[in-house]
């Protein structure tokens, strides 16, 4: 018999796929996970000739226990097959220099955001349909830049949903912001919040856990789920591509089946650094998960020290994705090394939230003996570096944040000696998202009174390269959004976009 979803925090068990995802956290405040996951054996010989959607098919019908084959293969055509991405495989694996940079970013956004949010939609209608829910849904996302858009884009316009997105005013790029400001579809909502990103994230999971709130929307007809990457339906989709990448190196005879390879991540909340690792459980071969930050090396020192303290300065980087100090999903790695202890994760969230931190045995961070996880960061000068160079020697443009996992795994090779192990770097956003941080890494200060749109084409020009087509124009956009909130007045904003 197949177990369920139960909550990190031992408040809920036996949930079904579709539960999950429509209520996205559960009622204790802890993130569903599949109880099941060690019993899955994907077999890699059954799938190697698989496209993306058939690999996406094999790992989903395992984990989207309620639903039925056709509804998942619905769900993956919808999202991956019917033009929103650049090409006809929703991303690509390009070899440079020494290492293989897998290209998540050629969504209907510019950032891997979109290999998740384009289906979770339909995951979402369908698990409504599966478990029965006349009401509507309001999906609540904190967004630090992509995370808001992507969920905009898969979203708007979608029946008997609304979405409503809060995003640090001050700690968004001018692009990211347009991209949202200029949102359609009369379901959206756009609200910026005077805080930081964590600030905006504590204050959608408490509307999540605000009982008065949510009692007085259900009257309405309204439930709440969450397009963060806490919600189990993000989180599932992110699986596909670690298993798509290992086939393409097979595919280019680069490994044998079986052989194990790294994955470097350009980590923030954890949660696609969480899907490798569930990839890794679920049978792919890897041998090191590199966590790699950026100047808010919060996860660094706990890979390190086994200390997670979150009471230290946050830095605004040209990384804004990454600029964050609380990683939601680290309680879903934590709930896995402890063998699923919901009593030890309770009581380390606790302490996380009234202490601002919470101590681990650091060999339960599988850094002894097993060694799967890595973990590095670069400042501000490091990655502008790293994308200087890489492009200068391989006329290669890496975004701020997948600059920082190739500086990271440059230190992981000259650290580790290991330079044999073939290496995929998930390239998680494009270099015309942060247009602006790109040029001056790689040309120096941009020209006075450039603003951020003519950086583009600047950058495009001087690099030879082109402008992605949702990015193209964005300036002609008219803005539909411009609403701004303090965090505490963040639950109000709901209520009267839905009154509207
Ligand atoms: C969200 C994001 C990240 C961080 O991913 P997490 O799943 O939050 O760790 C990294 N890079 C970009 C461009 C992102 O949008």
């Amino acid at each position: 018999m197949k177990e369920k979803y139960v909550s990190t925090r031992g408040g809920e068990a036996n949930v079904s796929a579709s539960e999950g995802i429509i209520k996205g956290i559960a009622k204790d405040g802890g993130l569903f996970v599949p109880s099941f996951i060690h019993d899955i054996k994907i077999d890699l010989t059954a799938l190697k000739d698989a496209t993306y959607g058939e690999l996406a098919f094999e790992i989903f019908k395992y984990f989207l226990d309620d639903f039925s084959d056709e509804q998942i293969k619905g769900c993956i055509h919808n999202a991956y097959y019917t033009g929103k991405f650049e090409n006809e495989e929703p991303v690509s694996l390009k070899k440079v220099d020494d290492r293989y940079f897998l290209e998540l970013y050629h969504g209907p956004t510019c950032a891997f955001k979109d290999m998740a949010l384009t289906i979770l939609p339909y995951l979402m209608t369908t698990a409504m349909k599966n478990a029965d829910i006349s009401k509507d849904i309001v999906i609540l996302t904190a967004t630090s830049g992509d995370t808001g858009k992507a969920a905009l884009e898969g979203f708007a316009k979608v029946p008997h949903i609304n979405i409503v997105v809060y995003y640090p005013k001050d700690g968004v790029s001018t692009i990211q912001e347009k991209q949202m400001l200029t949102q359609d579809g009369d379901n959206t909502c756009v609200i910026g919040v005077a805080g930081n990103f964590d600030d905006t994230q504590n204050g959608v999971k408490e509307i999540l856990n605000n009982s008065g709130l949510i009692e007085e929307l259900r009257e309405q007809g309204y439930v709440f789920s969450s397009a963060n990457s806490i919600n189990i339906g993000r989180l599932l989709p992110q699986i596909v591509y670690y298993f798509y990448s290992y086939m393409q190196l097979y595919k280019k005879a680069v490994i044998d089946l079986g052989e194990a390879v790294n994955f470097v991540v350009p980590t923030g909340n954890f949660g696609n650094i969480l899907a490798g690792y569930y990839a890794r459980a679920i049978g792919l071969p890897v041998s090191r998960l590199i966590c790699a930050s950026n100047k808010n090396n919060i996860l660094t020192d706990f890979f390190h020290t086994g200390e997670y303290n979150r009471n230290r300065d946050f830095y605004k980087t040209m990384s804004p994705s990454m600029d964050i100090l609380i990683s939601s999903n680290l309680e879903r790695l934590l709930y896995d090394i402890t063998g699923g202890n919901s009593e030890v994760i309770a009581n380390l969230m606790n302490q996380l939230s009234t202490d601002g931190s919470y101590a681990l045995e650091r060999e339960l961070l599988f850094m002894g003996d097993d060694h799967v996880f890595y973990a590095g960061c670069a400042n501000e000068e490091e990655t502008a570096g790293a994308i200087k160079r890489m492009f200068e020697y391989n006329h290669y443009l890496m975004d701020p944040h997948t600059a920082v996992a190739s500086k990271v795994y440059s230190d992981y090779r000259a650290d580790t000696g290991d330079v044999e192990t073939p290496t995929v770097i998930l390239s998680t956003a494009s270099p015309y998202k942060f247009g602006r941080s790109v040029y001056e890494s790689i040309f120096g200060e941009v020209p006075e009174g450039m603003d951020d749109y003519a950086v583009l084409k600047e950058l495009a020009a001087r690099t030879q390269t082109e402008i992605p087509v949702p990015l193209r124009d964005l300036d002609q956009k008219e803005n539909r959004h411009d609403k701004v909130c303090r965090p505490e007045e963040m639950a109000g904003c709901i209520t009267a976009f839905l009154d509207k």
